[in-house]
C-alpha cells in the first residue's frame, strides 16, 4: 500500500514567506527504549525465629505518625528502588534505614505514640552475605521491631521473601526467571479483598523475577492466609501471630518495571497502612496528539532522508521530496471521534479524552476541510497551543551558518498568532498551556519571558531526557528563568511521529521503524554503540502494541500524572477504521478492564500542571500527620497546602475512587488541622 501525498503542494502567502526561511529542525521524536529488566537474585534462607513470648493482643488506640519505615540492607536492593518509586508517585512519606551500612534501627515509639504507621522490609530476613551470611538487623533489633509491631498493632510487610516459618510459609520450589516466560498468578478470595482495585478473576503475569512457591505452615494459634497463587503454590500471603502481630510476604521478587510489582504494590501499601495514609493513587491517561492540522513525513527505511537521523525535517518546511507525507482528512477525524466516544460510553473510560496539540498554520488554506470538521466537535477534546507554525525555537534562523534562538518579539508572535487563530475560530484552547515544537525554547530566556507575558504557565519537557525528569515524580520542573512558568514532563512512546500504519513494507510503517531502531540490526543498542540489539528477532505489530500498552499500564498502576506524546500521523486510518493510536488504546483498555476496575481519566494540560504544583506545595510543606485508629488524623503543616489523605473523608467532602476515599485537606501554614473519620 502506498500513501497518497495529501498536502505538500502548498502555495505560500507572501506574508508567510519569511516564516519559511528557516533551517530544518531536529527530529521531533523522543525515544524510550524498551525496558531492560535485570533478572532478580535469589535470597539467602535464614533460621530467624521470633523471640517474643506469646502475649495477648492489645487493641491499639495509640496515635501513629503517618509515615512508613523501610528497612533495607545496603540500600542497593532493586526492591528498595521500587518501593521508593511507588511511594514517591503517591506522595506517601517514608524513611529508609540501611542497616548493613551501619545505620541503626531508629526509635520506634515514645510510650504514647508510634513513630511509624507501618514497616516494610525490602527482603524478609534482611539477609546479607559479606561473606558470611547474617541478617542486617541484629537479634535485639528484631525483638525491638516485633515488640513495636505487637504493642502498637503496626503491620510489617516483606517485599521479597524466602518462605520461612516467621511468615507462616515453607518453601516448596523455586522458579528461576527465564526471559520472556511468565507465570500466571491468581488472587484468592482473601487476595481479592486486599487488592480490591484488581478484578477478582484477574490473571497477573509474573516474569523476569525469581519466584519461590510455598505452602502455608502456621503453628498453633497462628493464621496464614494465601493471597496470590501460582497453581497451588503461594506467592503472597498474610500471616498473623498468636500475639496479634500481622505480616504480609511476597515470595516473588519485586522491581519497579515489573508488571506484577506495578499491579500489586499499591495493595501492599494499602494493607501495611491499614488503608489510611498520606498521598493518593489514581489512574491517569492523558495522551497528547501533536502537530494537529500539520502534515507529517513518513518513515521509509529504504531512503536515508526518510529515516530517523536522516535529513532533518520540519513539518513547515517542504519534506524531503523523496519522502511521503500524511495529513489527516475529515474522515480520519470522524473515526477518532467515533472511536473515542465508543470507549467513553463505558463508565470505566468515561473520563478518557484526547488532547489535540494544534498549529493554526496548517489550516491556512481557505475552507480547510479538516478545520471545518474538527471545530464543531471541539468539546470532545482538549486543545493546546503548539505555536502557530511549528518553527524550531532554538534555531529560529541562521546567522553565519549557526543557529540563533527565537527572540522575545518573535516568541510573542509564535504563541500569540496561534491563540489568535483559536480565538478567531472560536476554538477554546487551554489559555495556560503551550507545547513547544520539538520541545525547543525551554532554555531561551526570551521565549520563557514571552510565554509568561502571554499568560502561559505550563510547558512540556521531554520526559525521556534527564533535564525532563524531576528528582521526585509527579512534580513539575521549574523553568530556567521564569518563576511563573513550569515544565510538565511528557512521556514519549515508541509510537513514532513518522508512523501511520501497522502494515509492514510500506511508508510510515510502525513495524519497520521499530525494527529499524530496536531490531536485530537496530540503530539503537543496549548500552550504546557496539552493544547487543534490543531484540534478536524482528518484532511484529502485535508484539509492539502489546509491549507499549504494557508500558502504559505501568503508568496507570503507579498513578503517573504526566501526559503522553503522540502525533497526528498516528490518527491516520490505515485499515478500515484502524489507526495506530486506536490499536494501542484498544489494547490498553481491553487489558485494563480485564485486570482492574479503576476508572481511567484524562486531564487537560493545565489541570495536570495544577495537580503537580499542588503536589509540590504539599511536599514542601513538610507535613507531619498523626493517625489515631478509629478517631481521625491530625495534620501539622509548616506551609499552606492541600494535603492528600487516602482512607479518610474530611468534613469538606471526599472523592470515592475505587474502594478508597480520598480527601484533599486544605491546611494553613504553621497550623494543626484535624480530620475526623466520617
Ligand atoms: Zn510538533
Amino acid at each position: 500500500m502506498r500513501f497518497i501525498v495529501l498536502c505538500l503542494t502548498i502555495s505560500v502567502p507572501a506574508s508567510l514567506a519569511q516564516r519559511m526561511e528557516h533551517p530544518g529542525s531536529p527530529r521531533e521524536q523522543g525515544f524510550i527504549p524498551p525496558t531492560q529488566v535485570t533478572m532478580s537474585r535469589p535470597l539467602v534462607p535464614s533460621s530467624l525465629t521470633s523471640t517474643l513470648n506469646p502475649q495477648a493482643a492489645v487493641a491499639n488506640v495509640k496515635p501513629l505518625e503517618m509515615k512508613l519505615l523501610i528497612l533495607s540492607t545496603d540500600g542497593a536492593e532493586p526492591e528498595l528502588t521500587a518501593l521508593k518509586t511507588f511511594l514517591d508517585y503517591q506522595g506517601t512519606p517514608y524513611e529508609v534505614v540501611r542497616l548493613a551500612l551501619g545505620e541503626n534501627l531508629p526509635p520506634l515509639e515514645d510510650g504514647n505514640r508510634g513513630f511509624y504507621q507501618g514497616v516494610v522490609l525490602t527482603t524478609g530476613n534482611l539477609g546479607v552475605c559479606d561473606p558470611a551470611c547474617r541478617s542486617a538487623l541484629s537479634p535485639a533489633g528484631w525483638t525491638t521491631l516485633e515488640t513495636y509491631a505487637r504493642d502498637y498493632a503496626v503491620r510489617i510487610a516483606s517485599y521479597y521473601t524466602y518462605p520461612e516459618p516467621r511468615f507462616g510459609l515453607i518453601y516448596t520450589s523455586g522458579i528461576t526467571p527465564v526471559s520472556g516466560v511468565s507465570l500466571s498468578a491468581r488472587l484468592t478470595t482473601a487476595g481479592a479483598g486486599i487488592f480490591p482495585y484488581l478484578k477478582p478473576e484477574a490473571v497477573i503475569p509474573i516474569a523476569n523475577a525469581f519466584v519461590y512457591l510455598s505452602k502455608a505452615s502456621p503453628v498453633n494459634g497462628e493464621e496464614t492466609v494465601p493471597l496470590l497463587m501460582v497453581g497451588d503454590g503461594i506467592v503472597a500471603a498474610t500471616h498473623k501471630k498468636a500475639d496479634g502481630r500481622e505480616y504480609m510476604a511476597f515470595t516473588a521478587d519485586n522491581n519497579s518495571p515489573l508488571f506484577h510489582s506495578q499491579a500489586l504494590t499499591y495493595g501492599m501499601i494499602r494493607w501495611v497502612t491499614r488503608g489510611v495514609f498520606l498521598g493518593f493513587r489514581k489512574a491517569f491517561l492523558s495522551p497528547h496528539v501533536d502537530d494537529f492540522f500539520l502534515p507529517s513525513v513518513l518513515f521509509d527505511g529504504n531512503k536515508e532522508q526518510c529515516r530517523p537521523g536522516g535529513t532533518p525535517f520540519d513539518p513547515l518546511n517542504p519534506a524531503p521530496p523523496v519522502c511521503s507525507v500524511v495529513r489527516l482528512v475529515p474522515g480520519d477525524f470522524g473515526a477518532l471521534q467515533d472511536w473515542q466516544s465508543s470507549w467513553r460510553e463505558k463508565p470505566q473510560f468515561a473520563g478518557f479524552k484526547t488532547t489535540l496539540v494544534f498549529n493554526g498554520y496548517g489550516t491556512r488554506v481557505e475552507d480547510d476541510a479538516l478545520r471545518l470538521k474538527a471545530l464543531p466537535a471541539q468539546k470532545d477534546f482538549f486543545w493546546v497551543n503548539h505555536t502557530y507554525d511549528h518553527r524550531n525555537l532554538d534555531c529560529f534562523s541562521t546567522v553565519g551558518g549557526s543557529c540563533r534562538a527565537v527572540n522575545f518579539d518573535e516568541a510573542m508572535t509564535e504563541i500569540g498568532d496561534n491563540f489568535a487563530f483559536a480565538a478567531k475560530q472560536g476554538l477554546a484552547a487551554d489559555p495556560l498551556s503551550v507545547v513547544t515544537p520539538m520541545i525547543t525554547g525551554l532554555t531561551s530566556p526570551d521565549f520563557l519571558r514571552a510565554a509568561a507575558q502571554s499568560g502561559v504557565r505550563y510547558l512540556v519537557a521531554d520526559g525521556s531526557r534527564a533535564e525532563g525528569t524531576p528528582a521526585i515524580p509527579n512534580t513539575p520542573i521549574p523553568s530556567a528563568t521564569e518563576e511563573s512558568v513550569l515544565l510538565i514532563p511528557r512521556r514519549p512512546t515508541n509510537i513514532f511521529f513518522e508512523s501511520a500504519t501497522g502494515d509492514e513494507g510500506t511508508d510510515g510503517s510502525e513495524v519497520d521503524e521499530f525494527n529499524f531502531l530496536y531490531g536485530p540490526n537496530g540503530f539503537f543498542r543496549i548500552g550504546g554503540t557496539g552493544g547487543k540489539p534490543f531484540f534478536t528477532n524482528s518484532q511484529t505489530y502485535n508484539q509492539i502494541i502489546d509491549r507499549e500498552s504494557d508500558q502504559l499500564m505501568g503508568y496507570l498502576f503507579r498513578g503517573d500524572m504526566y501526559p503522553l506524546m503522540f502525533h497526528q500521523s498516528n490518527l491516520y486510518r490505515y485499515l478500515g477504521l484502524h489507526t495506530i493510536y486506536s490499536d494501542l488504546f484498544d489494547s490498553i483498555f481491553s487489558k485494563w478492564s480485564k485486570i482492574s476496575n479503576l476508572p481511567v481519566s484524562s486531564l487537560s494540560q493545565s489541570a495536570i500542571g495544577a495537580m503537580l504544583e499542588e503536589r509540590k506545595t504539599y511536599l514542601n510543606a513538610k507535613v507531619k500527620a498523626v493517625w489515631t485508629p478509629g478517631l481521625g488524623v491530625k495534620i501539622n503543616s509548616s506551609g499552606a497546602a492541600k494535603v492528600p489523605v487516602t482512607g479518610v473523608c474530611a468534613a469538606g467532602g471526599c472523592e470515592s475512587y475505587g474502594s478508597d476515599k480520598i480527601s484533599f485537606v486544605a491546611v494553613e501554614a504553621a497550623s494543626i488541622t484535624s480530620v475526623d473519620f466520617r
